[in-house]
């Protein structure tokens, strides 16, 4: 069905502090496209009715956040293969056939980031750290692993959870306890923190970056600030660092493509843009 003036939506409980719309608006206006991004707030017990609304309404779809990007799923007819490994959702399409399709972008976003920013990074060349296993450590393991790295040293405060990573992704996570995971610095080809530490508003992430070496790629999934500490750091050591700001972005193109037809470009103008 073609729209005449598409809709699409990000959708959590709350929400009104989402950048999304300010990236998907961005692209519309770019690119000529008559349509609209707005947030929705959806209190939980609304979920199914709103999504079952939303098509009769002229949404082509919707981006999904806390606290439905699990929850979602249970209301999709059809779940993508990268979402099912996830467990969680942040994409939605409402199709033609009436179906309700859910994917899970956030891995993409991590890699193409990756890609853009430190071009120079092989996943296959070595071990990634991963610090932290919540909701953004699951797409970002499973982003690294169809890219092809060949072993990940996983650490989380909440050592379980670390190794409910492990039965779930396989040999190739090696969980080490969160107190031990700087003496595997020295050995990194990637450390990417996935934990909410350095956050504003949030404790820092004060781990011993001491043997860290300049050939280590290290990016931060937080992107308030920009420069983290962790960042800042690895910076002094001569690390290629990359900020979480860019997979937010990155994150949005597949979304974008699917309901208005068009894949967009992550530019430095886009970032400005959502910095403002
Ligand atoms: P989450 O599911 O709540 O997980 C939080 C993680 O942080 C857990 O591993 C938790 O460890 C750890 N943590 C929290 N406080 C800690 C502390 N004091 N010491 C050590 N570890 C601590 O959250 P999430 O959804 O994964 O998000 C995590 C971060 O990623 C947030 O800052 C979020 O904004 C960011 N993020 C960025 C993007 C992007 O596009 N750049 C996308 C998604 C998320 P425990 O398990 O021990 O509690």
């Amino acid at each position: 069905m073609i729209h005449a003036y598409p809709l699409a939506a990000v959708i959590g409980y709350p929400v009104a502090h989402s950048r999304s719309p300010r990236i998907h608006r961005y692209w519309l206006k770019q690119n000529n496209i008559s349509g609209d991004y707005t947030a929705l707030t959806v209190h939980p017990d609304d979920l199914a009715g709103v999504m079952k609304a939303m098509p009769n309404m002229g949404f082509c779809g919707a981006n999904i956040t806390i606290p439905h990007k699990v929850s979602v799923l249970a209301l999709a007819d059809e779940i993508s293969e990268t979402a099912t490994r996830i467990g969680a959702a942040n994409t939605i399409v409402f199709q033609d056939d009436g179906k309700i399709y859910a994917d899970n972008t956030d891995g993409y976003g991590f890699i193409a980031n990756l890609k853009a920013n430190a071009p120079l990074w092989k996943p296959e060349t070595g071990p990634a750290i991963v610090l932290g296993a919540g909701g953004a450590a699951r797409a970002v393991v499973v982003g690294l692993l169809k890219d092809g790295v060949p072993e990940i040293i996983l650490a989380n405060r909440t050592k379980s959870k670390a190794e409910q990573f492990k039965s779930e992704f396989g040999a190739k996570i090696k969980v080490v306890e969160w107190q031990d995971v700087h003496k595997y610095f020295s050995i990194a080809n990637l450390i990417v923190n996935t934990t909410s530490l350095g956050m504003v508003g949030q404790p820092e992430l004060n781990l011993n970056f001491g043997s860290l070496k300049p050939e280590t790629t290290v990016t931060d999934l937080v992107y308030a600030p920009l420069q983290t500490n962790m960042l800042r750091v690895a910076d002094e050591i001569g690390c290629v660092t990359v900020d979480g700001l860019g997979m937010l972005l990155h994150q949005a193109v597949p979304g974008f493509e699917k309901w208005f037809g068009l894949r967009p470009v992550v530019t430095d103008d886009l970032r400005k843009e959502v910095l403002k």
